[in-house]
């Protein structure tokens, strides 16, 4: 395989400027630098649920299997519908969901037939039970109008055709997905193996949970919103705790990371007044990148490459402060790691919704913001910033349920102006 640097990736960018990167530039380097995973495992279907897909899945059969009946009624041939008044037929037979009736029905009469069953020779229309009325036993009677030629008929191969792609590699399997997949008899699907990710904290002011808080340190929490992020996206993950300002400590932790583990990720110490040996040791492992970008919050990042031995990782360097570090890692690194885990994801969507408050924006950089969004009783969504968005202040991501996305070219909004906005939660 050939190698690209990082350099040769970033020389292809018109106007690089390392202090004056857009989210999109820098999405852009990151993506063509991380390649996908090439290593696939066989699992059952149920445990590939929320893994990547790393095979096309081409359909064996037709599913439906044959024409069946769509409702509870009688199937009948649509020349024999009454054009006007109503019709009374004999039922001949009754087809249970399952059986096989092997006889044509002959014009004039028709049969009772379950939802389910396959359509009997002869028969190409469903009444719904519902619609018939004065049956007596062995008759039926149906008025004119209730239905027509065709209805209530599910065709063999409507879901999916023999030879037809079900579903593409790439896709990370849903509850439909494993249901499909089921249905086509499949039993055992290839996926990507998982990522494997390190993540540690830098900074001598961090105490990890269990120690004594002394005067002046506070509680590593990244550790912690890292965890949940990245467990959230299916990752392995290597969890090396708080790593001190120390040389060869941060040393041995990246070469460490470099040989365990796909990607590190680590939070402090990238900062413009970092004072700290954390750029140093990064910079002598690796071919990395220190940017800022143009964002709020998450302004400075380092990216790029860590070797020991004969092992690599890449790596992302991301700010300290708790909100930077879960908005770099949700825009920046989430899509990073998705490719690399050979997934093609359709960009998160993003909704227009109404702002509730007048949010100040300077235009020139993406400005992330904790949102409430709720429903009023008109029925239109309307978003409310959480209130104090200091990049420190973790809570106000606790208390959100969506981003506010402002992007770059946007300057201030006024309370009623449509606003964009990313949703935490999803249905499936
Ligand atoms: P830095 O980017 O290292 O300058 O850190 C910026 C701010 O984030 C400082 O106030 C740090 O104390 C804080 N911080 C850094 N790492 C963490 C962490 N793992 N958990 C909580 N706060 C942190
Ligand atoms: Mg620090």
């Amino acid at each position: 395989m050939t190698r690209t640097n990082l350099s040769d990736i970033i020389s292809c960018l018109s106007g690089y400027d390392p202090d004056a990167m857009s989210v999109t530039q820098a999405r852009q380097v990151i993506n063509d630098f991380v390649p996908p995973l090439a290593t696939f495992e066989k699992l059952a279907i149920r445990s590939a649920l929320d893994r990547v897909l790393a095979q096309d899945i081409v359909s064996g059969i037709n599913v439906p299997a044959n024409d069946n009946s769509a409702m509870d009624g009688y199937a009948l041939r649509g020349d024999d519908l009454p054009a006007s008044g109503e019709r009374t037929l004999p039922v001949v037979a009754t087809i249970h969901a399952g059986q096989h009736y092997a006889h044509n029905v002959s014009a004039g009469t028709c049969v009772r037939i379950m939802t389910g069953a396959v359509m009997p020779d002869g028969c190409d229309t469903v009444i719904p039970q519902e619609l018939t009325h004065a049956a007596t036993d062995g008759a039926v009677t149906i008025p004119a109008g209730a239905v027509k030629t065709g209805d209530n008929r599910r065709r063999a191969g409507e879901d999916l055709r023999t030879g037809q792609t079900a579903l593409r590699r790439g896709k990370i399997l849903r509850p439909a997905d494993i249901g499909m997949l089921a249905s086509l008899g499949v039993a055992e699907v290839a996926v990507q193996r998982r990522l494997r990710v390190a993540f540690f904290s830098t900074g001598d002011e961090l105490r990890s949970v269990g120690e004594v808080l002394t005067p002046g340190c506070v509680y590593d929490s990244n550790r912690y919103t890292l965890y949940g992020m990245l467990k959230r996206l299916g990752c392995e993950m290597l969890d090396m705790g708080v790593i001190n300002d120390d040389p060869a400590a941060l040393e041995a932790a990246f070469r460490r990371a470099a040989e365990d583990a796909d990607a590190v990720i680590t939070s402090g110490g990238v900062s413009v007044g970092a004072a700290d040996y954390t750029k140093q040791i990064m910079q002598q492992l690796g071919d990395m990148s220190f940017w800022k970008i143009g964002m709020r919050p998450g302004r400075p990042m380092a990216f790029g490459r860590i070797a020991s031995g004969d092992k690599e990782a890449y790596l992302f360097g991301l700010p300290g402060n708790p909100v930077a570090v879960m908005i770099s890692f949700y825009f920046i690194v989430r899509d990073a790691l998705l490719h690399m885990m050979g997934a093609e994801q359709a960009p998160l969507p993003r909704l227009q919704v109404v702002s509730r408050s007048a949010i100040r924006k300077r235009p020139g950089r993406t400005e992330y913001q904790r949102g409430i969004l709720s429903a009023d009783d008109d029925g239109i969504w309307r978003v409310r910033l959480t209130g104090e968005q200091g990049s420190g202040i973790l809570r106000s991501m606790s208390d959100a349920n969506c981003i506010v996305v402002l992007n770059d070219d946007q300057g201030n909004v006024a309370s009623g102006d449509l606003v964009q906005v990313v949703l935490f939660d999803g249905l499936v």
